[in-house]
């Protein structure tokens, strides 16, 4: 097959891309426990409860290494438990009844939730307390969400959609919040929060949005370079939520240059294996980027096979200087100062 622009087609990178904070963290949280020797003859190195971040290659590697993944406790054995097997939570975070079946049965937790989604939980019980109904932006059926919901179940009322608003019924006496999932699109929340504002006008929100630093960086790193390339690859599972916006919108960022034809130009990809040759065809640059929850080494790939269809430029596009970063989680900490 020949490639679409004898070697000179360019590639132009997004940054920042792939790993956030709380994504790095999770990751190492497990490597760090998969890293020491296993004390527990006969038994897994460690238990992960879900994906740890959702991106199939990650889970698989560490599997690989010896973590077990699981959906619900209920599927550790009590001999595991009771030799201290530790046991991670994966970085969605999760809800309180959770927590309290992992102490009932005295698992050794420890943690990994990304500080920045426990920041909403925290939000959560607060407004609970102080007796507000909280309208949570977000996806159902995703971990993040699922977590949050956890929290108060009955004062939590989830919007996905528009129509989810005007199911809503709350009078004015009501005092209500919105809060959102931290990987959502900045633009089509914003449409969500208006059209709350508009049905009820006395509801409030947090000083700070709940779309964490790494989902806006991201999302505005993906526009900049929709905004000079012909098509998008966003490599991300389907699963990551963060990663199915990017390709959302780089969608309506190519739309809008090239009417119609937003979704044939930007396309998601779990890794190199998956690009279409097709999508190339009559292309000159490729943008390229990659979901918080995606190794480099992916993308690598990705550039890799590009370079060999004939895209053997590559050129960078910086939104925002990005320097985050989170301390593994105390119970990590305390365990590996013991050792020393
Ligand atoms: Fe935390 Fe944001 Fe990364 Fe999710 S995407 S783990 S909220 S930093």
């Amino acid at each position: 097959e020949q490639p679409t622009t004898q070697g000179h087609g360019r590639v132009i990178l997004a940054d920042p891309r792939g790993f956030c904070a709380g994504v790095d963290r999770a990751i190492q949280t497990v490597q760090t426990i998969l890293d020491a020797d296993n004390p527990h003859q006969g038994l897994p190195p460690v238990y992960v409860r879900r994906q740890i971040v959702h991106n199939r290659h990650v889970v698989e590697d560490l599997a690989q290494r010896g973590a077990v993944f699981v959906d619900e406790l209920d599927q550790i054995p009590d001999q595991a438990v009771r030799a201290g097997v530790p046991v991670v939570f994966s970085a969605h975070g999760i809800a309180p009844s959770v927590v309290k079946e992992a102490q009932r049965r005295g698992m050794r937790v420890v943690d990994a939730s990304c500080p920045l989604v426990s920041k909403v939980h925290r939000e959560v019980q607060r407004f609970v307390r102080d007796g507000y109904r909280i309208i949570y932006i977000g996806h159902r059926g995703h971990d993040e969400a699922v977590g949050v919901m956890g929290e108060a179940p009955d004062r939590v009322h989830l919007v996905e959609h528009e129509a989810d608003i005007q199911a809503l019924d709350f009078g004015p006496d009501t005092p209500l919040v919105m809060l959102t999932q931290t990987t959502l699109s900045l633009d089509e929340t914003a449409d969500l929060a208006a059209a709350l504002r508009r049905r009820f006008p006395w509801i409030e929100e947090p000083p700070g949005s709940d779309i964490c630093y790494a989902t806006q960086n991201r999302q505005q790193a993906v526009k900049l370079v929709a905004g000079q390339a012909d098509c998008m690859v966003v490599v991300g599972s389907a699963n990551s939520s963060n990663s199915v916006r990017l390709v959302e919108v780089a969608r309506q960022a190519l739309d809008a240059r090239f009417p119609g034809q937003g979704e044939q130009r930007a396309h998601r990809v779990d890794d190199a294996g998956e690009l279409d040759p097709t999508w190339l065809q009559g292309m000159d640059s490729v943008g390229l980027t990659s979901g918080a929850s995606v190794p480099e080494n992916l993308v690598q790939g990705v550039l890799e096979t590009l370079a060999s269809r004939g895209f053997t430029q590559v050129a960078r596009a910086r939104a925002v200087d990005e320097h985050m970063h989170f301390v593994l989680p105390a119970a990590l900490r305390s365990a590996r100062a013991s050792r020393k």
